[in-house]
């Protein structure tokens, strides 16, 4: 009797690990046909500057917008699209429409604009560097205005391998950010031995403050450092106006949040830019 309830259990787990199988596969063809089909498209989030407000620039952040119109958010479709490797060509997507749309913005008279577009550790190879610079050369973008996001665990795998390509991509002139700062594997010898320009602050440390004062001693202490090591700091997740306030007290420069706006369209990102000049 036990063998029987053994064997059918295991064979339901074997069905449904099938079931999975199959709809991963299905994913991982949607995906490629949608990239076919240019559906990844990079909306726009508005990031801040804290003391005046003012829009100074934009996270890159893809969706998926099927031909039936539904719009797919990254967590339904990254993980897939870096397990098998497409997310390489997405990514290249995403930067060259993003690089576009800020050569756009930049002709249009905003030429103070900043992008800054997420790298998956998948594409974080040599050929990154090939790839970043052929795009700079075909958007026809000033470097110095995109900003590659990379997370600590990519800088974790291998220090000189990691040194070498954020170098590389240092001499085309782009700045580095650390995205998510603080959640993984942080360590303060990165900052030492990399080049980074950029802190971003991950989100769970903006969501407790101003209540949960481990949160705000974290932000405070990160804004200090980072202010004697000549690092531009951005928060992400700002949500209430307390966090706003408590940023401007402790000279964060940069923000980004729902406070503001979730991420966008580019047709309504420019009307954001718009209601700006009027002000
Ligand atoms: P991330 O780079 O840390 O991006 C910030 C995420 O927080 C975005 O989620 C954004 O919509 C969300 N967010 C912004 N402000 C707030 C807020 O005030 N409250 C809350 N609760 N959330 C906020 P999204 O767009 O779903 O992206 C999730 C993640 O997917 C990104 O995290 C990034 O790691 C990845 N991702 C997005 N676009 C790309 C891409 O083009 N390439 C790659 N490789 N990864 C991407
Ligand atoms: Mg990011
Ligand atoms: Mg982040
Ligand atoms: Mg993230």
């Amino acid at each position: 009797r036990a063998k029987e309830q053994k064997r059918s259990s295991w064979m339901r787990f074997d069905s449904r690990m099938l079931e999975q199988v199959k709809e991963r596969l299905k994913l991982e063809r949607l995906i490629r046909d949608g990239l076919e089909r240019h559906e990844f498209i990079p909306y726009f989030q508005p990031r801040f500057d804290v003391q005046t407000g003012e829009i100074v620039g934009a996270e890159a952040l893809v969706r998926w917008i099927r031909e039936d119109g539904s719009v797919g958010n990254p967590a339904e479709f990254i993980p897939v699209a870096e397990e098998t490797g497409l997310v390489r060509d997405l990514g290249e997507q995403v930067l060259i429409d993003s690089c576009k749309q800020m050569h756009a913005w930049h002709e249009m008279g905003y030429s103070y604009l900043t992008i800054s577009v997420n790298i998956s550790a998948v594409q974080f190879t040599e050929d990154l560097y090939t790839t970043v610079r052929s795009v700079i050369e075909e958007s026809g973008i000033n470097p110095e205005k995109l900003e590659l996001e990379i997370t600590e665990t990519i800088m974790m795998k291998n220090l000189d391998k990691t040194a070498q390509i954020l170098r590389e991509l240092a001499q085309l002139g782009v700045k580095i950010v650390i995205d998510d700062f603080g959640t993984g594997y942080s360590s303060l010898y990165y900052l030492k031995i990399f080049p980074i320009d950029i802190l971003k602050i991950d989100r769970t440390f903006i969501d407790g403050i101003p209540e949960d004062e481990n949160d705000g001693n974290i932000v405070s202490a990160i804004l200090s450092m980072a202010k004697q090591m000549k690092l531009h700091v951005v928060a992400e997740g700002v949500e209430t106006d307390e966090q706003l306030v408590f940023l401007q007290h402790h000279q964060c420069e940069e923000a980004q949040g729902f406070l503001f706006s979730k991420p966008v369209a580019a047709d309504d990102f420019i009307v954001m830019l718009g209601d700006e000049m009027v002000v």
